[in-house]
């Protein structure tokens, strides 16, 4: 779909967010009508929220595809057997556990993240080195019991997780994909607006291996702190910021600073954790049964637009990169006096939607000065005006949401112009 008139849109803009809500990417986005606050830690998405969403699960999908992922999609319902081989299943290795007792007796829980399932899964797969190596990924609902829900959409109890794993045949093999994986990832967030805010971090390896990748996007409202050096790129987290590992890495103090920081990514070697306990094998050339090296990978879409939206906004509202924006252009028409201006404003929003270019239409009976206030709010990159005054120098007047002068385009200009943007 193309267009949309916003007086057919379901959802409106609203001058207050919730009362309880402290955060402000989550008190933009509830303004301008993008998601639905349920309760602490849980929230909808209503149309433009889901279509900037999909933006983002578009552009992951496009970069895992590229470096060779096989899109699946699990089930969110978790088998105890698997994680008690891993010793996963109790609430002291996974602290935010949701559980339910059966009603026939036993007990499922909702998946926190998939390693487990999926490991077993391609033990029925993989029984050769000739099977390897693979990689597979998901976008999947993870459900998790956090503590602390005061980051709007950046800390919820249910959030659809892009998670990806490696399984290759040895070490070697597998570096080589994490470091594809790096790549994609930088380009994800570039493309999604915050690649220049956004730095590849050390930090721990948990219980798996030494290091860990994160990437963390610099932010007021984060939870993390990492130590940042802007010049090379690159930042150590917190948590591993002693002498010892920063002689390590070859940093030098001097040339970090600290930083506040949300994690939007992170890629994690696992080593044969799971494959050891879960049975997953392949036979090498010899016929020698070997563990397959496994790597996880993840990015939650809904956390990285909550962290746009805090990080890119300003004092009137939501600013889109266009890669993600829930349209392309805001067209607002301004009818004043002249009725005629209606049918000009209706012929360019036919002549955008004919030429592929997603548009929203503001074609509602309310004033010019709520239209522009609810365009600043819902943030949309290019916005048209059409009124008496563009009609009668011959086209629309074209601006970006960050107050860029406004310039004329003529009708027979502005496909071209968008097209060209
Ligand atoms: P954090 O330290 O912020 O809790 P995490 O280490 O628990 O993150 P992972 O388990 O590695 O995160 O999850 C992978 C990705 O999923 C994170 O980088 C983040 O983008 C997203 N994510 C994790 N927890 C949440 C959550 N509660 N709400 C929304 N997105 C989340
Ligand atoms: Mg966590």
């Amino acid at each position: 779909m193309h267009g949309m008139r916003q007086s057919e849109l379901f959802t409106k803009t609203r001058k207050q967010a919730p009362k309880d809500e402290v955060s402000k990417n989550a008190q933009l986005l509830i303004r301008a009508g993008f998601i639905h606050k349920e309760m602490a830690g849980a929230y909808s998405l209503l149309p433009l929220g889901l279509r900037v969403f999909n933006n983002i699960v578009g552009v992951i999908r496009e970069e895992i595809n590229a470096i060779g992922g096989q899109e699946i999609v699990l089930t969110a319902l978790q088998n105890p057997a698997h994680w008690k081989k891993s010793g996963r299943w109790s609430d002291d290795a996974i602290d935010v556990w949701f559980k339910t007792a059966l009603k026939g007796g036993g007990e499922l829980g909702l998946a926190t993240t998939h390693e487990e399932p999926l490991t077993a899964l391609m033990s029925e797969y993989v029984s050769s080195y000739k099977d390897l190596p693979k990689y597979v990924y998901q976008f999947q609902t993870k459900f998790r019991n956090e503590l602390r829900a005061k980051s709007g959409i950046m800390r919820v109890r249910e959030f659809v997780m892009k998670d990806l794993y490696s399984f290759s045949r040895n070490e070697k093999e597998f570096r080589t994909f994490y470091e594809q994986c790096a790549k994609a990832y930088e380009k994800i967030f570039r493309r999604v607006g915050i690649g220049d805010i956004t730095y590849r971090t050390f930090a721990s390896g948990g219980s798996f291996s030494k290091f860990s990748d994160e990437y963390q996007m610099l932010c007021d409202a984060g939870e993390d702190v990492i130590y940042v050096n802007k010049a090379r790129k690159l930042a150590v987290n917190k948590e591993v910021y002693t002498d010892d590992v920063l002689a390590e890495l070859g940093i030098a103090k001097a040339d970090l600073t600290e930083e506040k920081a949300i994690e939007v990514g992170n890629i994690f070697p696992l080593g044969t954790r799971f494959s050891d306990e879960l049975g997953l094998k392949y036979k090498d050339e010899g016929g020698k049964a070997i563990s397959v090296v496994m790597g996880s990978y993840g990015i939650g879409p809904g956390r990285l637009m909550g962290a746009v939206a805090e990080a890119l906004s300003d004092e009137k509202g939501l600013v889109w990169p266009k890669e993600i924006a829930p349209f392309k252009i805001h067209l607002l028409s301004i009818i004043g006096s002249d009725e005629t201006i209606r049918g000009e404003a209706d012929k360019l929003y036919e002549l955008l939607k004919e030429n592929d270019i997603d548009v929203l239409y503001d074609d509602r009976d309310v004033r010019a000065g709520e239209k522009f206030a609810d365009a600043d709010l819902i943030g949309i990159p290019t916005r048209l005006v059409i009124s008496e005054k563009t009609v009668s120098a011959g086209g629309a007047e074209m601006s970006g949401r960050k107050n860029g002068p406004a310039s004329l385009v003529s009708d027979s200009a502005v496909i071209q112009k968008i097209k060209g943007e």
